[in-house]
């Protein structure tokens, strides 16, 4: 029997964990992929309050050690479904698995969102990547492609300008959502190329990427650019469809939730990205790990 299970080993799930220890109840976290969920790429962080900088890597494994060393339990499972029985819930996993707690929070964070294009899904692992920093090295010396127009490209493409010979930024518009210092640096960097207003209509290339084509939005031509690579970073989308008997979702498919946490079922909490929220930042996630954690124990106490 567990007290609190979280279901998402990332920022949120992670902070949640230590929250809950801390109050004397014991969280266990279900990850389905790693831990730190998508930060563990970025390759920098400037912009949590009280740490000038570190890696999405150094950050998460801090994150997991504090929770572990206070006696949080992370277990490498996906959950697929909440239901209610007999006033707890049992989580069950894609394995088949059931885990049976007080109270349930849900920090399933988001995953990349992907342009639905033919031969991306048959491209991807063959210089379609969603990850530079993963995949960034493999590279070197070669043109490439970002898509997107967030801190996500921005922060890509200035790492991969380290590596390749040129890249070329894909925007959909010609203002960007990331932020002014990293469009700057991106911007003095001489072996970037801007191609904006512009969306990608086709991938080429069999074995792996040859080429992209891409239309002007205002022109509607196109354009052929050849890249063995391409990054795309066009946001995240939630992951949240198996919680659906228990929890309400928005429009988009994240868990319908305001700033306690709570969810129509007294109980089940939600932390981080995969609620509706205006800011969706890693400061965000740790706030809100805090108060489903608390709420949860308030929950089970009561
Ligand atoms: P994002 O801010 O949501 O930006 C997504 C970008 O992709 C936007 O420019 C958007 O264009 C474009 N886009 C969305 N759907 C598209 C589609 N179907 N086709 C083409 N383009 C599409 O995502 P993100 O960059 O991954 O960032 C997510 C959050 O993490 C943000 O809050 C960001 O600030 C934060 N973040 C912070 C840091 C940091 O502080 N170091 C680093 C990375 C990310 P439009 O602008 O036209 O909508």
């Amino acid at each position: 029997m567990i007290d609190v299970l979280i279901i998402g080993a990332g920022p949120a799930g992670l902070s949640a964990a230590i929250y809950v220890q801390r109050a004397g109840k014991h969280a266990v976290c279900l990850e389905a992929l790693t831990v730190g969920g998508q930060i563990v790429n970025t390759p920098e962080i400037a912009n949590y309050p009280g740490i000038k900088k570190t890696s999405g890597f150094e950050f998460s494994m801090g994150l997991y050690e504090q929770a572990t060393e206070l006696g949080a339990e992370v277990v490498y499972e996906k959950a697929v479904n909440i239901s209610k029985k007999d006033g707890d819930f049992v989580t069950t996993t894609e394995s088949g698995k059931e885990f049976i707690s007080s109270a349930v929070i849900i920090a399933t964070g988001a995953k990349n969102r992907h342009l639905g294009l033919d031969k991306e899904e048959a491209l991807t692992g063959r210089g379609v990547s969603y990850c530079a920093t993963c995949d960034g090295a493999f590279f070197k010396g070669k043109d490439v492609a970002v898509n997107g127009g967030g801190n996500t490209a921005l922060e890509d493409a200035l790492f991969l300008t380290n590596y390749c010979n040129k890249v070329y930024i894909i925007h959909r518009r010609d203002e960007f959502r990331g932020e002014p210092q990293n469009l700057e640096a991106v911007r003095n960097k001489e072996n970037v190329e801007f191609v904006l207003n512009s969306t990608i209509a086709e991938l080429k290339g069999d074995k792996s990427l040859e080429s992209v084509v891409v239309k002007d939005k205002n022109s509607g031509e196109l354009r052929e650019i050849f890249v063995q690579g391409l990054f795309i970073a066009i946001g995240q989308e939630p992951d949240n469809q198996g919680f659906e008997s228990v929890v309400e979702l928005d429009p988009s498919g994240y868990v319908a939730a305001g700033e306690t946490c709570t969810t129509k079922t007294p109980g089940i909490f939600v932390a981080g990205d995969c609620r509706t929220k205006e800011v969706r930042q890693l400061t965000t996630a740790a706030s809100d790990g805090a108060i489903a954690a608390l709420a949860a124990c308030t929950f089970i106490s009561s």
